[in-house]
């Protein structure tokens, strides 16, 4: 981090000297919220709930972020590499089916050096949840700490990208990012009781006026992917309670049944399997209020 490239916006900044680069973060991970977790795919919630490690700020920063937030990097508990291993274990401990570590890509030197500290005393898979806008030199070095990828696809088109989140190139990051992420993983694959314990699932959120973007990524994703040995979770939960008043038009309505159905046909016709959401899911109830920060027992200070 002394010359930070973690992710593809390549600042170049030093936080180890408290330097900032575009995404804000500060050296030292922050954590927004630690707890178990229901709102997650079936086969990562299970019954008794998926060990989410939020992390303040992001490096990709959508305008209509649902985690808004927490987008500031500098809120949440401050936690070295050591004190995040001690977390992992205490959700462990409390019953979580998993390690979800949700936008971790800006703290990945120290969210690494927690899960070599960790990992062998970690008897459930590690999750690596992500926006997708990564760096394939960063994501090798997670190689035999993850388990389980499950990055977002977002964006093909360049100048909706832009419109977005400030990110024309998003598409071919993320693009080469799946590729990595299921070299890694290979085929997915899941214990007696239905839990996910390996593989690759691909999130995307149709979003309202991007259906002809959302079928773009579906076949890019294709050309990429085995879709067979995947899977694809398609979510209908964008709400414009999040989007700005200066937002692209077309974020400041809800996505329609039409448009969420043809993707969803979509999807079905290339093969690809995985988990749909009902458009009731598209409510600012389904995010966890970071106002009351939420630690494992046992990591209360
Ligand atoms: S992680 Fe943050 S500082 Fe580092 S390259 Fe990405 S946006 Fe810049």
């Amino acid at each position: 981090m002394a010359f930070c490239e973690l992710c593809p916006r390549r600042c170049g900044v030093d936080r180890t000297r408290g330097e900032r680069g575009y995404c804000g973060a500060p050296a030292l991970p922050h954590v927004a919220r630690a707890a178990l977790h229901f709102f997650e795919e079936p086969p990562i919630s299970g019954t008794r709930g998926s060990g989410t490690v939020f992390f303040t700020g992001c490096s990709l920063g959508c305008v209509f972020c649902q985690n808004r937030a927490i987008r500031a990097a500098k809120s949440g508990r401050e936690m070295d590499a050591s004190a995040l291993a001690e977390l992992f274990l205490a959700l462990e401990k409390e019953g979580a089916h998993n390690i979800n570590l949700v936008t971790p890509t800006h703290y990945a030197d120290t969210v690494r050096a927690a899960l070599l500290l960790a990992k062998d005393r970690l008897s459930i898979p590690v999750i690596y949840n992500c926006g997708g806008y990564e760096r394939v030199e960063t994501l090798r070095a997670f190689d035999g700490l993850v388990d389980v990828y499950m990055p977002d696809f977002k964006y093909m088109d360049a100048a909706w990208a832009k419109e977005c989140a400030n990110a024309p190139d998003y598409a071919e990051w993320a693009g080469a990012a799946i590729v990595e992420m299921y070299r890694q993983v290979g085929a997915l694959s899941y214990d007696e009781a239905g839990l996910l314990r390996r593989g690759l699932i691909v999130r995307h959120l149709v979003l309202p006026g991007a259906r002809a973007d959302s079928a773009a990524i579906l076949r890019r994703i294709h050309e990429l992917l085995p879709v067979e040995e995947i899977a694809l979770s398609l979510m209908a939960q964008y709400t414009p309670d999040f989007a700005p008043d200066d937002a692209p038009r077309a974020l400041l309505r809800r996505v329609t049944r039409f448009e969420y159905e043809s993707v969803l046909s979509l999807a079905e016709e290339l093969g690809f399997r995985g988990f749909s959401q009902s458009r009731g899911a598209a409510n600012a109830a389904y995010t966890p209020d970071f106002s009351i920060p939420v630690f494992p027992e046992k990591e209360k200070a």
